[in-house]
């Protein structure tokens, strides 16, 4: 195992009617800023529940941060910030307002000229504004980490960032929100939060046995409460299942002591900012042909997965190790997520070249676990999952 550090501060309020917990959190003296995203929380009542909450505080409002959270909406809630003297951030949402919230957080305190630079220059936040969220959409688990993904239409970039002071101070989770969430996003909850798992899971040498069996442990509960949750999204337990096993899947645990791999991720935000699919999608679309491109390196942690997560008991380490990917493909279709680039645009010949000229253009010369996937072979995974 490597030596790790591990400190996560955020506190988490879990389960039913949680929300009105909210006022106990957020200091009486702050000047709160709420941010939300396009109106889903106005249709289906967190809107009111957060409202009558912070009946107390003095609230200023910022609807409308688009999914992929884009730099020049959230520029114009970081002017509302200063103009207003805000003090403390509240974001209201899924992944994007969270993400575009830890953006603010970041940006407020930040001294240079142009808060993008704490994106193009990867520059890690030590203190930001204070912030809580109350969670609306399971999936991407920015409510428990120190993570962010901000997209710019004008150049079509999608960036991360992060840093210790972008941890959420607190982060409320009633599972009872999942009921108004639509289908699609309730498949790209669970596609993103089974990659998170992967992506820190699917590395080797195999090496620590306990973050392994949190991984498997994690793999299984989302598969199994899948249909569940599709099906009846007001199924309680299940939904309880699902909104924990996506917190636990990125909240730095199961990363600890372990190599990352996290070159799905990197490849997927290009094609999320190339071509607007969903950021889950986009994982699906690259995690099949990521795994048979490193198919040597990683098989033996591939036939692993099979055993352990897939019940696969037939055959020798490569046939576990195939039969792995395709399960996980069969896992993607379940859910109604297409795995080919080409099912979700007409123009995508060309995109590997594009990508690997932007990764070589960003000297990110070396992705995955041992930094050892050149832009040349990126190139070649995208063109796999065309
Ligand atoms: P999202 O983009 O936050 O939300 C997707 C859609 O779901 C929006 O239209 C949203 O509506 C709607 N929605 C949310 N909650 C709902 C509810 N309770 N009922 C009905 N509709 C609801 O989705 P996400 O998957 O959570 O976030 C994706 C973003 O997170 C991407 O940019 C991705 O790159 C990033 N990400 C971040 C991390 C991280 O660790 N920080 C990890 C993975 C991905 P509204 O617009 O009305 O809210
Ligand atoms: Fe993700």
């Amino acid at each position: 195992m490597n030596n790790f550090e591990f400190k996560n501060p955020t506190k988490i309020i879990f389960g039913k009617d949680s929300i009105e917990k909210l006022s106990n959190e957020i200091p009486k003296d702050a000047k709160v800023l709420m941010l939300y995203g396009g109106g889903s929380i106005k249709k289906n009542g967190i809107y009111d529940q957060v409202k009558s909450a912070l009946a107390d505080v003095e609230v200023v409002e910022f609807g409308g941060i688009p999914a992929n959270p884009e730099y020049a909406v959230l520029m114009e809630a970081l002017k509302i910030i200063k103009d207003q003297n805000i003090t403390y951030l509240l974001a209201v949402g899924g992944g994007s307002v969270i993400d575009g919230t830890k953006f603010l957080s970041a940006a407020a305190l930040f001294e240079g000229n142009s808060p993008w630079d704490i994106l193009a220059k990867n520059m890690k936040t030590e203190k930001g504004m204070p912030f809580g969220t109350v969670l609306t959409l399971p999936a991407t688990g920015s409510e428990m980490n120190s993570g962010a993904v901000i997209t710019r239409a004008e150049t079509k970039e999608k960036l991360s960032m992060g840093g210790p002071g972008l941890f959420p101070e607190f982060s409320i989770l009633d599972p009872q929100v999942i009921t108004s969430i639509p289908e699609r996003q309730l498949a790209n909850g669970l596609t993103d939060a089974f990659t998170h798992v992967l992506e820190q899971y699917m590395t080797y040498p195999i090496d620590a046995k306990l973050q392994d069996r949190f991984a498997e442990s994690i793999l299984q509960t989302l598969i199994e409460v899948a249909p569940k949750v599709l099906k009846d999204p007001t199924d309680y337990k299940a939904a309880s299942d699902f909104m924990w096993s996506c917190t636990m899947a990125l909240n730095g645990l199961i990363q600890k002591g372990v190599p990352g791999d996290w070159a799905v991720h990197a490849i997927g935000h290009e094609l999320t900012a190339l071509f607007g699919i969903d950021h889950a999608r986009t994982l699906a679309v690259i995690a099949p042909s990521h795994y048979k491109f490193n198919f040597e390196t990683k098989k033996d942690k591939l036939a692993q997965y099979a055993e352990r997560v897939w019940n696969i008991t037939e055959g020798n380490t490569d046939d576990k190790a195939h039969a792995a990917i395709d399960k996980t493909v069969a896992f993607f279709h379940g859910l109604g997520i297409d795995t080919k680039l080409s099912e979700y645009t007409k123009d995508y010949e060309g995109t590997a070249e594009i990508i690997s000229k932007r990764f070589t253009e960003r000297e990110w010369l070396g992705l995955g676990e041992h930094k050892s996937l050149s832009p040349d072979m990126v190139e070649e995974i995208v063109k796999m999952a065309y």
